[in-house]
């Protein structure tokens, strides 16, 4: 007997790749964004016995103590939430609700990859707009009217793994003017001068999702929400697998979710490394897009992107490298400890007076 086909779209594809994880020893991994402080020392107080014992009960499917919460920290209703598991749920979600053969959809390039494979999925277009490498990942001017006919735009603000956040105006003339739905994937927006959200007010088209991945150090924990009109959240719910958040994550985010002190410390700690490195490289020649992330994209003065990656994993430093005419220049820092950062200075002095 053979082994049965699968539809053809999933046997072309190549599937979305995540970053290395790798189990070396001594290793500086900054090469997936991930959080270098641990998440708030409050979840170790939530883990009781009871909490344990109820493991035995499915989980709240739609995990309404967190909508409720995430709804009044942001001014909406709580119909205006959907919880889910980590923010790529959200996305697969949404391509499930908007994408097929005749319904595409629009993106910046360079972006976020995940969006391009959902897309693939459903065997929707895609219609990819690049952005302006030379003007430092700008979106172009005319991206409202190169996206017309997509049934959604998948925005990634600030971009990865750019960086850099399009002028808010800019998003603003988006929403009025795009017939489709606008995600905007605020998954690094605790990083940023400012967000989306005030558009969910008057425009019904925005989605905004947000991740507790990044700056709440719980990557781990798999847990992400979008914020959008009641009319997309009924919709986005006949979709989602039922029990799409654990109760374990359910309950470890709501504590996270109610320490804000320790979100707001340790995101200032990391803007404030993120500045200092970022004046370091720029002062020994790297070219750096502007970042309100928790990482830096950066080209060294030979756009030598790929032979720095290379050189860095002999250090045991682990960076994430995007090749491509677009990318290829260029390697995303994720912004660890002050130390790991003085480590790959010391590096990237190192690789300098090699080349
Ligand atoms: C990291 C990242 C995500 C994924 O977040 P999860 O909540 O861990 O799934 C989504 N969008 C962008 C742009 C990201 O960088």
């Amino acid at each position: 007997m053979n082994v049965p086909s699968v539809r053809p779209v999933i046997a072309e594809m190549t599937g979305y790749v995540p970053g290395e994880q790798p189990k070396w020893e001594r290793i500086i991994k900054l090469n997936t964004n991930e959080n270098p402080y641990p998440p708030t020392p409050r979840l170790k107080e939530v883990l009781t016995d009871d909490v344990l014992n109820r493991l035995r009960l499915y989980p709240d499917p739609v995990a309404q103590t967190l909508r409720e919460e995430i709804a009044a920290f942001h001014g909406v209703s709580p119909d205006q939430v959907i919880a889910a598991n980590g923010s790529d749920d959200v996305l697969t979600i949404l391509a499930r609700c908007f994408l097929d053969e005749t319904h595409p959809l629009a993106i910046p390039v360079p972006t976020y990859s995940l969006y391009k494979t959902l897309a693939e999925l459903q065997n929707a277009p895609v219609i990819a707009v690049p952005l302006e490498k030379e003007n430092d990942f700008a979106l172009p001017d005319d991206f409202a009217e190169k996206i017309r006919g997509a049934s959604i735009v998948m925005i990634a603000r600030p971009n990865a793994p750019t960086g850099n956040a399009y002028p808010l105006e800019a998003m603003e003339r988006i929403c009025d003017s795009f017939r489709g739905a606008v995600l905007f994937d605020e998954a690094y927006a605790d990083f940023a001068e400012n967000n989306c959200d005030s558009f969910l007010n008057d425009h019904p088209n925005v989605i905004i999702s947000r991740t507790f991945s990044k700056s709440r150090s719980l990557a781990g924990i798999r847990f992400g929400y979008a914020l959008a009109h009641p009319e997309i959240i009924t919709e986005m719910m006949k979709v989602k697998d039922s029990y799409n958040v654990n109760a374990l994550t359910q309950l470890l985010a709501l504590t996270s979710f109610r320490d804000r002190e320790y979100l707001a410390e340790t995101s200032s700690r990391i803007k404030a490394t993120r500045e200092e490195f970022r004046k370091k490289l720029e002062a020994i020649g790297f070219r750096i897009i502007p970042s309100q992330t928790n990482f830096l994209f950066a080209a060294p003065p030979d756009r030598s992107g790929k032979a720095f990656f290379e050189f860095l994993r002999t250090r045991q430093v682990l960076v994430r490298y995007f090749p491509g005419e677009m990318t290829g220049d260029f390697v995303r820092i994720t912004i660890g400890l002050p130390e790991d950062m003085e480590f790959l200075l010391q590096c990237a002095r190192e690789f300098l007076s090699s080349r």
